[in-house]
């Protein structure tokens, strides 16, 4: 049991990011407004996520780490529907089999909670006073699965898909405020008040968003809207280009490329916009890979969505410099 579970935990929590994913997503779908990520040593040593949303009941802990307990798919449509978050119920189940983990948390507002802490075979469960909302603690991650923990990367490489994940997540959800600690400093915090704009400058700094044109184009069946950098503000590297695909964060390096391609002559060599573009597309258009943490997509006819996409770009360049 214990071995089906550290390998089914392969599946979900392949590094310390995917934890963080992970533990946001539940924090989301708990309906809080305020998000706070601690993580130590590339969150090896130590990954914490604090929620004020509806936390869990005293008596539905042990449940929350039961495999396939929780699991919010009820029908083969809803495997159709992917806005459904954390779909498979087994995050906090296959996290728990590979790391010591700590929880606490109440669903009252009389300040009453629970604490509960899952390490290997040993679990303890007590009241304490806790306010509305959840935290849970990640220790240790991989400290039983040895192949695993060699696989990990120094802590700043780690580091920096932690940033990037809660970078796209505060993007996804501008209505949710996010802190980031590293090892005890403030990364980013974005406001929580529900603009874009708001969080791209948390996430990039006043100046740049300054420059920054509002993106908002149309041309059946292709919708864009975001934020895109000017051509004379550009960066060494893609670290600054989001795009998303109808709100799911979307990682094929040709969709960067055309919109590079749109900004044309206007980029100086080995020079890279920055921009956060969400795409929409009717989702017959699309195949996405069905697990969630999966960045992949496949348009169909891609090279005329390309077409289409370069020639929004570069109408929004044009209606914004001209
Ligand atoms: P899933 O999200 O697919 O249900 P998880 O293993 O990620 O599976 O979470 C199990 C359950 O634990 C959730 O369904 C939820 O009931 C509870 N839970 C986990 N994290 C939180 C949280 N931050 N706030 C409230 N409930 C939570
Ligand atoms: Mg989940």
């Amino acid at each position: 049991e214990q071995t089906a579970a550290k390998i089914a935990a392969g599946e979900v929590v392949v590094d310390p990011s995917a934890v963080v994913k992970e533990l946001v997503e539940n924090a989301i779908d708990a309906k809080a407004t305020a998000i706070t990520i601690n993580i130590e040593d590339g969150g090896k040593s130590k990954i914490e996520v604090t929620d004020n949303g509806l936390g869990i009941d005293f008596e539905d802990v042990e449940l929350a780490f039961a495999r396939h307990g929780t699991s919010k798919i009820q029908t083969m449509e809803d495997l159709d529907q992917l806005e459904t978050l954390g779909f498979r119920g087994e995050a906090l189940a296959s996290i728990a089999a590979v790391s010591r983990v700590r929880v606490k948390t109440s669903s009252r507002k009389d300040g009453l909670g629970t604490m509960y802490s899952h390490r290997g075979n040993h679990q303890e469960k007590e009241a304490i006073a806790w306010a509305r909302g959840t935290s849970i603690l990640v220790e240790d991650l991989f400290y039983n699965t040895p192949a695993r923990l060699k696989h990990l990367k120094k802590s700043n490489d780690e580091n920096r898909k932690i940033i990037r994940m809660v970078q796209v997540l505060s993007m996804s959800h501008p209505e949710i405020s996010f802190g980031l600690f590293l090892d005890g400093s403030s990364y980013m915090k974005t406001p929580g008040r529900g603009d874009l704009l708001l969080v791209l400058q948390s996430v990039f700094g006043n100046q740049q968003v300054g420059r920054w044109m509002e993106a908002t184009y149309e041309n059946e069946p292709l919708q864009l809207n975001g934020y895109l950098g000017s051509p004379y503000e550009t960066k060494r590297n893609r670290d600054h280009q989001f795009i998303f695909i109808n709100n799911r964060y979307i990682s094929e390096t040709r969709f960067n490329k055309a919109i590079e391609d749109a900004y044309g002559s206007m980029l100086m060599i080995n020079q890279h916009p920055v921009f956060v573009l969400n795409i929409h597309l009717p989702s017959h258009m699309l195949d996405v890979n069905i697990h969630p943490a999966k960045t992949k997509v496949q348009v169909h006819n891609e090279s005329l969505f390309l077409l289409l996409l370069k020639d929004g770009i570069r109408q929004i360049l044009r209606s914004n410099l001209d």
